[in-house]
């Protein structure tokens, strides 16, 4: 598999090659390294995207997530390539940002107000501070496995650490200040939460569950956690990176119907160009209001940021969000998702291979240890399982392999594995992902 993969791709190889004297690992962001070697990517549209050998891809990066209309969306091209010739930075207030901050109160339903960030880490970073300096309390509660952005409060319970140590060049002593419960643990949730309630600042999660589903949270836990952090005045963040427009148009906060007091949003709010935000309390957002929190005698919390609400990236939320207000972008997603999910398991089924996709809303992920025969192509529930079962023996190099295959066949998946799917995904893309499989 790795040969046929390297054979077919040689300019990806020397790309590589000389990615690997500029950058550690040859990458820019960890999950796109991978060996032999990643593709590289000269152009995409829709939901396709063609490497430097000429290649096509059936694409599932989705740019990370961000792109839920697909690659180079006419419109939101045309409005950035607009802006473009009116400057890509005033350093100034813009009608813009605040297009860009009504059309976000209108779509989801805890924004009060909003403060713009350049990315997601930015923006939970952000939260957990206005949590801390409105509570005045120092502990953060976390799920096991949940990933927030890699700055050093959310650097524990990830990335191979799920038994909660550091990873490398985090301070030892702010794991003191990070609890970890284990998803849908709601016995566990209640004991952290009787021994020590009344000092957590925050509690956050990704409210449908790890990289977008991979494990599941019950709908049931996320109400114990809002039910736990209102008894005990802590701050419930919604991490929404992910999730924010794409599950619903108000996030999963809408989906499932619970109000969180911060959203942290990034990804699909800026189009595809980066940017982020905090949204929710506008109790608690005041704390960057000099004056407000003057008046209520405490000293405001600083943010700063040279490209936050940066023109170009407004207009591409602006248009993006506009569509996604008004067509049936995020229904037609779910349904490419759950099409895909049937034929790719409809396929296992006739292989023999005991596998399984599964994924709710837009998602898809592909399950390479499961045990239990026969399986159906329905009938997987993913919640039927702990969270060791889907998380930690992956079984990488089946993975790899499998990720490599699908490329060498014209199919690039998130290395999850799976994707987020965009409403661009029609019949086409179905048809040839599910033969690459
Ligand atoms: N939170 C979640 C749920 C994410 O998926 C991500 C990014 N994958 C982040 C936060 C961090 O966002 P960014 O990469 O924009 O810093």
């Amino acid at each position: 598999i790795i040969a046929a993969f390297a054979a077919r791709t040689p300019g990806s190889a020397a790309a590589y090659a000389e990615a690997r004297t500029h950058f550690p690992g040859g990458v820019t962001h960890d999950t796109r390294f991978v060996r032999p070697h990643p593709i590289a990517v000269a152009r995409a549209a829709g939901p396709r995207k063609w490497d430097v050998d000429g290649h096509e891809y059936v694409d599932y990066a989705g740019g990370h997530g961000a792109l839920i209309l697909g690659h180079a969306h006419p419109q939101v091209m045309a409005a950035v390539a607009e802006q473009l010739a009116n400057g890509t930075h005033y350093g100034a207030n813009h009608l813009l940002e605040n297009r860009w901050a009504a059309l976000i109160k209108e779509l989801m339903p805890n924004a009060e107000m909003i403060r713009f960030t350049n990315s997601g880490t930015e923006a939970t970073l952000m939260a957990l501070r206005v949590a801390r300096a409105a509570t005045g309390r120092p502990k953060l509660l976390r799920l096991r496995g949940h990933f927030h952005g890699w700055h050093d409060h959310m650097a524990f319970g990830v990335t191979n650490h799920f038994d909660g140590t550091p990873t490398p060049g985090i301070l030892e002593n702010l794991a003191g200040n990070v609890l970890l419960v284990d998803p849908n643990d709601e016995a566990g949730l209640a004991a952290v939460m009787a021994a020590h309630g009344s000092e957590i600042a925050a509690a956050i999660l990704e409210p449908t569950g790890s990289t977008f589903g991979q494990v599941p949270l019950r709908d049931s836990f996320v109400h114990a956690l809002r039910a736990e952090t209102a008894k005990h005045g802590i701050v419930l963040v919604f991490d929404e990176v992910v999730t924010g427009f794409r599950v619903a148009k108000g996030g999963a906060q809408e989906a499932l119907g619970i109000t969180p007091d911060l959203t942290t949003l990034a990804k699909i709010l800026a189009g595809g160009l980066p940017g982020g935000a905090v949204v929710g309390r506008r109790d608690l957002l005041e704390l960057l209001d000099p004056e407000r929190a003057a008046a209520r005698g405490v000293e405001k919390i600083p943010h700063q940021g040279t490209y936050n609400a940066n023109p170009v990236s407004a207009v591409a939320g602006i248009v993006t969000l506009e569509i996604l207000r008004d067509a049936d972008a995020i229904a037609r997603s779910h349904a490419y998702a759950a099409d895909l999910r049937a034929a790719m398991n409809q396929a296992l089924v006739e292989m023999g291979v005991p596998w399984a996709v599964y994924g709710t809303y837009g998602g898809v992920h592909i399950f390479t240890n499961w045990k239990r025969l026969p399986i159906s192509p329905t009938g997987f529930d993913p919640l039927g399982l702990g969270y060791a079962d889907l998380k930690v023996p992956r079984g990488m190099q089946t993975v790899t392999k499998l990720l490599l295959a699908l490329r060498t066949h014209g199919v690039d998946f998130s290395p999850w594995p799976g994707g987020p799917v965009s409403a661009a995904h029609g019949p086409a893309e179905l048809s040839d992902t599910v033969a690459a499989f």
